[in-house]
C-alpha cells in the first residue's frame, strides 16, 4: 500500500467508524421486530405450514397493495420469480435476452434455465443500471426487425427480452428502457429483487415491465427466509404465473392432474407468515435506511476521492445497501480499501464480478462493457445494518 492509498483508506475507515462506532458490524442483517413469531405460531397451530394457507394469499394481496401491481404471486425465491417471469413473458430455447453484465448471477441464470442465452449489455454510474443511450446505438447497429421481432444480425437469434436490474434499490432509467422495449419489440422484465420500497416517479419498481421479480432472501430489505414474488398488471399472465409455479396442477376437488411441465416454486405458508410480519415494517425499515444514509452523508462530506451514492431525482430509493463510488483516479485502491475496512471489522464488499467474465458466461454474446468494467472498479458497499441507527 502506498502512502496515498492508505490515506484514502484511512479516511474512509474513519468516516465509517464515526457513524458505526466500534466494530465489528456486518453489511446488512435480517431484522425481526414485528409479529413474525405470532404468525409463525399461528401457522404451526393450524398445521398449514406448506404450500397452502392464509398467509400466502394475504402476503400476495398485501404485496400487490403496497407495490401497486394488480397481481403479486409469491414464490420460493427471487431466482424462481425471474425464471417463471421469463417463461411467462415468452422466452424460449434459442432466444437471446439482454442482461446487464453488472448484476447478481441469478439474472443470467434465470435466462439459462429457459434454454436462452444472456446477451450482456453495459451499465453506467449515474443510475448504476443499463446504459440506455449506448444500448440504443448498439441495437440500431446490431439488430434488425423481422416480422415484429428483434433479430440479432450476427447470431440470427431473436432478442426476446431485456432484464434490467435496479441496483441496490436504485432505479434504472425506466423511461429510456420502456422506449427501447417499444422501439425494438423487446419485452421488458424487471429484476427488482433489491428494490422493494423503491419508486420511480412515484411508481414502484418492478411494475413497469410486463412482469417484475422481487426477492425476500435473508439479505434483502425484508425477508421470508427465502422467497420471491412475481409482479404483473396482466390477469392472464398472473394466472399463468400461479399455474406454472404450482406444478401446473389443474384445480379440482380430488383429481391430481397437470397440463404442463410446471415447477414446484410455491412459497410455503411458513415463509409467507414471516413475509406478512416483515411487510408490516417496510415503511419503518426504509426510514431507518434513510437515516443511515443521512449519517454517512455527513461523515463523507469532506472525504475526497470517493462519493456516497445518492438517489437520482426520479427515484425514491429504499437505500437498502449504502454504496461508495471511488473517483476515477482512485479505482486502483479498491482492494486495499476493502482489506483495511474488513480487517477493522467493518464488513464491506465489492459489487459482483462481471457476469461476462465468469466461467459459465465467458462465451456469451456481449457489447462493449467498458462502463460496467469501470463501475465494478468503483463500487464499495459499506455497512448498512440497522444497528447503525441505534
Ligand atoms: C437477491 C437477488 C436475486 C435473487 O434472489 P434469490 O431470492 O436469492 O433467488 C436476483 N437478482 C438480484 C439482483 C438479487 O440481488
Amino acid at each position: 500500500m502506498t502512502e496515498n492509498d492508505s490515506l484514502l483508506a484511512e479516511n474512509i475507515l474513519n468516516a465509517i467508524a464515526s457513524v458505526a462506532g466500534p466494530g465489528p458490524i456486518s453489511l446488512h442483517d435480517p431484522y425481526f421486530k414485528g409479529k413474525e413469531l405470532d404468525y409463525l405460531r399461528n401457522c404451526i397451530d393450524s398445521t398449514f405450514v406448506s404450500s397452502v394457507g392464509q398467509f400466502v394469499d394475504r402476503f400476495e394481496s398485501e404485496l400487490a397493495a403496497y407495490t401497486g401491481a394488480k397481481y403479486a404471486i409469491a414464490v420460493a425465491s427471487g431466482t424462481a420469480a425471474l425464471h417463471a417471469a421469463l417463461l411467462i413473458a415468452g422466452v424460449k430455447g434459442g432466444d437471446e435476452v439482454l442482461v446487464p453484465s453488472f448484476t447478481f448471477i441469478a439474472t443470467a441464470n434465470a435466462v439459462s434455465y429457459c434454454g436462452a442465452t444472456s446477451h450482456f449489455i453495459d451499465s453506467e454510474a449515474i443510475t448504476l443500471g443499463v446504459d440506455v443511450a449506448k444500448l440504443r446505438c448498439y441495437l440500431l447497429r446490431e439488430t434488425e426487425q423481422f416480422s415484429g421481432q428483434c433479430l440479432n444480425r450476427k447470431t440470427k437469434k431473436i432478442i426476446r427480452a431485456i432484464v434490467p436490474m435496479h441496483t441496490f434499490g436504485h432505479a434504472s432509467d425506466i423511461d429510456g428502457l420502456l422506449r427501447i422495449a417499444h422501439d425494438f419489440n423487446i419485452i421488458l422484465v424487471e429484476d427488482a429483487a433489491e428494490s422493494l420500497g423503491s419508486f420511480y416517479n412515484g411508481k414502484h419498481l418492478g411494475t413497469f415491465g410486463l412482469l417484475g421479480a422481487l426477492s425476500f432472501n435473508g439479505n434483502k430489505i425484508i425477508t421470508t427466509g427465502g422467497g420471491g414474488a412475481i409482479l404483473t398488471d396482466n390477469k392472464n399472465l398472473a394466472l399463468k404465473a400461479k399455474h406454472i409455479t404450482n406444478t401446473a396442477r389443474i384445480a379440482h376437488l380430488w383429481d391430481i392432474s397437470h397440463d404442463l411441465i410446471g415447477f414446484n416454486y410455491r412459497m410455503p405458508n411458513l415463509n409467507a407468515a414471516i413475509g406478512c410480519a416483515q411487510l408490516e415494517q417496510i415503511k419503518s425499515k426504509i426510514v431507518l435506511k434513510k437515516k443511515i444514509y443521512g449519517l454517512y452523508k455527513v461523515a463523507f462530506e469532506n472525504v475526497k476521492g470517493v462519493n456516497l451514492y445518492h438517489q437520482r431525482e426520479f427515484c425514491n430509493a429504499n437505500y437498502w445497501l449504502q454504496t461508495l463510488l471511488l473517483s476515477d483516479e482512485n479505482v486502483s485502491k479498491k482492494d486495499s480499501i476493502l482489506a483495511l475496512l474488513n480487517s477493522a471489522g467493518y464488513m464491506s464488499r465489492p459489487a459482483w464480478t462481471l457476469l461476462s467474465t465468469l466461467i459459465p458466461y465467458a462465451d456469451s454474446p456481449k457489447m462493449d462493457l467498458s462502463g460496467a468494467e469501470l463501475l465494478f472498479k468503483k463500487v464499495i458497499n459499506i455497512p448498512s445494518n440497522w444497528c447503525l441507527n441505534a
